[in-house]
């Protein structure tokens, strides 16, 4: 163990419950460690006595929390020998895939849906020199040719179907858990492919488990509340869906690729899915930010609004303990945070001091 303070990383926080030897070369650009924020005003607007933290994934190295599994995939691709990963992506798998590929010094592919990918994403993923292949289909088509081309060429898998990925994902719940004291009541995250809900449920089995080598962190187990977009909710419907559609591209998924396992959370932890709006989506985006200060992308916000939705009716009771994953930052789609704010365009005036005044006094 190094006696340094200096923050590595993941990897070397938690190396002893991944799957890493001494000689592991790690790649990593210091992801994890991200802040657990407790909302002030959200709770006093509802009415409610609760505690809501949000676990501001969008802190991570690339925006998204696709870095915590992206330092496991690629570190285990290049201890494997791979000398180039592929992912289909909605737009923050591929910027993670492409950056960590950059930090390697190894080849990303990336499959992304044609003009469904968030301005940010995109910028980001062209910087990283990453090669990315649009087509003209949507992410769950794209999904299908990446499993079908790595049968076919030397190329390694990072999306979320590879257990790298999940096993760097459950340390957000180890962080958690180390934060807070203990788990909490509630967990709400927006599901997309369900890999995130799947790691979380992982990250909080394992602290509450003893192994020959570490003694249980907790005997707690939070609920665990799944939340989708209305026009791409396959677990609300019960089964695939073919043309998903919502504003919150990174949940644009009809095809959820940890089907059965997110299944398996919901049940072992009493928990429920439900769905919601754009409309709901986009409110409780600009509510964070309004009220909070939290800048998160639309599909993080589903977390929220789920949880604001069950906190409402009492179906999440007063005195709990709720953390919300906002699973990537606000700045990945400028498009739809400026479209939304049309009502408060800025004022223009001439350049002089008594209109500066006067835009003042006018707005106080
Ligand atoms: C990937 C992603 C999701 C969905 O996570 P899954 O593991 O696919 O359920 C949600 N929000 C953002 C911002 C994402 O990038």
């Amino acid at each position: 163990m190094s006696k340094s303070k200096h923050y590595t990383g993941l990897i070397e926080r938690y190396r002893d419950r991944l799957p890493v030897s001494a000689t592991t070369r790690i790649i990593s650009l210091n992801e994890g460690n991200t802040p657990l924020i407790q909302l002030q005003n959200i709770p006093r607007l509802l009415g409610k006595a609760v505690n809501i933290y949000v676990k501001f994934e969008g802190l991570n190295p690339t925006g998204s929390f696709k870095d915590r599994g992206m330092t496991m995939a690629v570190t285990k691709a290049v201890e494997a020998g791979s000398k180039a990963i592929i992912c289909a992506s909605t737009g923050n798998t591929s910027a993670s895939a492409a950056a960590y590929a950059a930090r390697a010094g190894i080849k990303a592919f990336v499959i992304i849906p044609e003009g469904k990918i968030a301005l940010g994403k995109l910028a980001q993923t062209l910087m990283y020199d990453a090669t990315i292949i649009q087509i003209k289909g949507n992410f769950d088509k794209g999904m299908a040719l990446v499993k079908e081309v790595a049968d076919h060429a030397p190329v390694t898998i990072v999306n979320s179907i590879n257990p790298f990925r999940i096993d760097g994902q459950k340390t957000a719940a180890f962080e958690i858990i180390d934060d807070l004291g203990d788990a909490p009541d509630y967990h709400c995250l927006p599901v997309g492919n369900a890999g995130n809900i799947t790691a979380y449920w992982k990250g909080y089995n394992e602290y509450t488990t003893s192994t020959d080598s570490h003694p249980a962190v907790t005997s707690k187990r939070p609920v665990m509340c799944g939340y989708q977009a209305a026009g791409a909710a396959p677990f609300l419907a019960g089964k695939m869906i073919d043309n998903p559609e919502t504003i919150a591209t990174a949940i644009r998924i009809g095809h959820p690729q940890s089907w059965d396992k997110a299944w398996s959370a919901q049940k072992e932890s009493g928990g429920w899915f439900d769905k919601f709006s754009d409309d709901e989506i986009l409110a409780a985006q600009k509510m964070l930010s309004q009220y909070e200060g939290i800048f998160c992308e639309p599909a993080s916000a589903t977390s929220l609004a789920g949880a604001c939705h069950d906190i409402r009716s009492g179906k999440i009771p007063e005195g709990s303990t709720i953390v919300c994953t906002l699973t990537g930052v606000g700045l990945k789609d400028p498009d739809t945070a400026i479209k939304q704010c049309v009502d408060s365009q800025p004022l223009t005036i001439e350049a002089e001091l008594t209109a500066v005044k006067k835009a003042i006094l006018d707005t106080m």
